[in-house]
């Protein structure tokens, strides 16, 4: 399986990255299966980073193979979401962007993508309208509503299967709302969309 995360796909993140425009594509980047981290197993920060930020994301679950999906049928391609995390490695990728080079040392390192429980889509009556939010410590750093998306779920999966054949299984992280930050060793982090707590990990 892979994963593919959408980087800027809300205003409010892009605001505080500093980003003073608008892509009119979706931005990707992929991370490898080995980025999986799951079943609420710690996050150990790596020892190639002092600054490893969360990024809180609605993830969802590819359930059909699929190329070259219109917008209008990419709904069918995906049955299930949850929350996860895309860490990255804020100073690495800063000295990567300096020099104009990819970012995956930065983002796609091994459980670099925490993922939570998945529920079915249908949970939500409408998937571009969901809270999610991450607490740390039991203090809300991050919230957002996926009705804040640059780029639909259906965009995202229409424009991403133009390029790579989506399969049964591949995870589709859709992008950070504002309020990243830095996590510490010790720091608890819980998921949530709407009041459903569907991550639950240590960072290490
Ligand atoms: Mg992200």
């Amino acid at each position: 399986m892979k994963i593919i995360a959408i980087g800027l796909n809300y205003a409010s993140h892009n605001k505080e990255m500093k980003r003073t425009f608008e892509s009119e594509e979706p931005v990707i980047f992929m991370k490898p299966d080995s980025a999986l981290l799951k079943n609420g197993k710690p996050f150990f920060i790596p020892d190639f980073s002092e600054e490893m930020h969360y990024e809180t994301e609605v993830v969802v679950k590819i359930s059909r193979l699929g190329k070259n999906i219109a917008e209008k049928y990419a709904h069918r391609y995906y049955d299930e979401v949850t929350v996860g995390i895309d860490f990255t490695a804020r100073d690495l990728q800063r000295r990567q962007k300096e020099k104009g080079l990819p970012w995956e040392v930065s983002k796609s390192f091994d459980n670099s993508a925490p993922i939570g429980k998945f529920v079915p889509k249908e949970t939500f009556s409408d998937i571009q309208n969901i809270n999610f939010q991450l607490d740390i410590n039991g203090n809300t750093v991050q919230q957002g509503n996926t009705k804040d998306m640059i780029f639909s779920v259906n965009k995202i999966i229409a424009y991403v299967s133009k390029f790579f054949t989506l399969k049964i299984g591949d995870l589709i992280f859709t992008g950070t709302p504002a309020g990243i930050g830095a996590v510490a060793i010790n720091d608890h982090l819980e998921g949530y969309i709407e009041n459903e707590k569907l991550l639950d990990f240590y960072v290490k």
